[in-house]
């Protein structure tokens, strides 16, 4: 038997969240800058490596995989990969796989997702206003998200949608996006926007909307009830007792969550990040490219790096500076 990773303080690490590029066919104001310097071909790690990687980490506890990026559905061959984990599914070692995905591609690609194993997709969707889309997202256009969703309904997927909440922006859609996603029966996540990407240089785009406050209106139209349910991550639940559906609430910065917290993050250059809110990480691709035929030198340095994992992050909205700042984009490593 393999021994699972467990960190310092106590948490079975069973999460992975894997960016698989750091490209996107978007620029959301919030995560990059719209002129992105993307990375070299030759920084990523190849579709085998994220292969070696991720079955590595399955090998070693990983019960979840979620894929993300920049956007995972643009990177070439991808499906191959997808259709390649689900042997993980298949042995019952990998209990679920999954993705976060702007939605722009799902038409294209939702069947062959469900055909991989994929039951549940995270689609990213701020706004339903045309115009107000084409603004937070600057390449994206609306009606194809929408397509996308459709396209991954049909194919039997089951669609979360998550917003990440701005101030001026969306505030004015609280209801209106609740009410379409009971309508499509969707769950919707509300996310806390993070000090990243090019923040405070659009007008009125990307300040902080507190989801106590969200929850405060969203009680005066709704009977919420708090649930119980935990992913092990900064999402707190409720559900609406008028249509049923589950709204989450992700509140890394005014809550800690850290205590139960059991995943890592993987960036697409093969850099494991122990924690979101910390600058501290691990270079996996070294030990992957220098012994390709020695799998337990890439387990050590994995097993090394759970044994960094921090007690927690260093976000901190409640000052009035933002000390946690991160200096990398949230495309780095996936959100
Ligand atoms: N491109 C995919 C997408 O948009 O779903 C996957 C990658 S994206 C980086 C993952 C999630 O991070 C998205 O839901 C996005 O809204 C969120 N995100 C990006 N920048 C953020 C920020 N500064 N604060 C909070 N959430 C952010
Ligand atoms: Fe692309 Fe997702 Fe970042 Fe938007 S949030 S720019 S869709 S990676």
């Amino acid at each position: 038997m393999t021994a699972p990773l467990i960190d310092p303080f106590q948490r079975a690490i069973t999460y992975l969240r894997v960016s698989v590029t750091d490209r996107c066919d978007f620029r959301c104001v919030y995560c990059m800058a719209e002129n992105m310097q993307f990375l070299p071909k030759k920084e990523l790690l190849t579709l085998e490596e994220l292969d070696r990687m991720c079955s590595t980490f399955v090998k070693l506890g990983v019960e979840k995989l979620r894929i993300t990026g920049g956007e995972p559905l643009v990177r070439r061959g991808i499906m191959t990969f997808f259709q390649s984990m689900s042997r993980h599914l298949e042995t019952g070692a990998l209990k679920e796989l999954t993705l976060t995905t702007n939605g722009s591609q799902l038409e294209k690609y939702a069947k062959d997702l469900y055909a991989a194993g994929v039951r549940r997709v995270n689609v990213s969707l701020d706004t339903l206003d045309d115009e107000k889309f084409a603004r937070v997202t600057r390449w994206g256009r609306l009606p194809q998200v929408l397509r996308g969703i459709d396209a991954a309904k049909a194919a039997g997927l089951r669609v979360k949608l998550n917003a990440v909440a701005l101030k001026e922006f969306n505030e004015d859609e609280l209801i209106s996006m609740t009410q379409w996603c009971a309508e499509n029966d969707m769950d919707l996540t509300w996310i806390e926007v993070m000090p990243m990407g090019d923040l405070g240089n659009e007008d009125r785009i990307g300040q902080y909307w507190a989801l106590s406050e969200l929850r405060k209106t969203l009680a005066e139209h709704y009977t919420l009830t708090d649930l119980a349910e935990r992913t092990g991550g900064p999402a707190r639940y409720v559900k609406l007792e008028e249509t049923g559906q589950k709204i989450g609430f992700i509140t890394p910065l005014t809550h800690n969550f850290c205590e139960s917290c059991n995943r890592v993050r993987l960036t697409c250059t093969g850099e494991l990040f122990m924690c979101l809110g910390q600058e501290d990480n691990a270079d996996l691709r070294k030990p992957l490219r220098d012994f390709p035929n020695e799998e337990f030198q890439l387990e050590k340095a994995i097993r090394n790096a759970i044994s960094h994992k921090p007690k927690g992050h260093d976000f901190d909205y409640s000052r009035q500076s933002i000390s946690g700042q991160m200096t990398r984009h949230m495309s780095h490593t996936g959100g």
